[in-house]
């Protein structure tokens, strides 16, 4: 588990929105995406290494990305 103090800072790499800590990994609230904790205990938040939420084909389908494109 990643401690509180690192959470407060991590954000969705596309839209900045809070993330959910999951069983080895974090989510972002909004958009959905899964990013892996690496076995070092540090979250991949390289969004092109995130797996995508179910009915998200591309990452052009986030609400996070549509968002920060207007
Ligand atoms: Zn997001």
């Amino acid at each position: 588990m990643l401690s509180e103090k690192l959470m407060a800072i991590l954000v969705c790499p596309l839209g900045k929105s809070e993330l959910r800590q999951e069983e080895g990994a974090l989510v972002c609230v909004r958009c959905g995406p899964r990013f892996k904790i690496t076995h070092y205990g540090y979250p991949n938040l390289v969004i092109e290494d995130a797996e995508l939420p179910e009915g998200c084909r591309s990452l052009a389908d986030l609400p996070c990305q549509r968002e920060s494109k207007k």
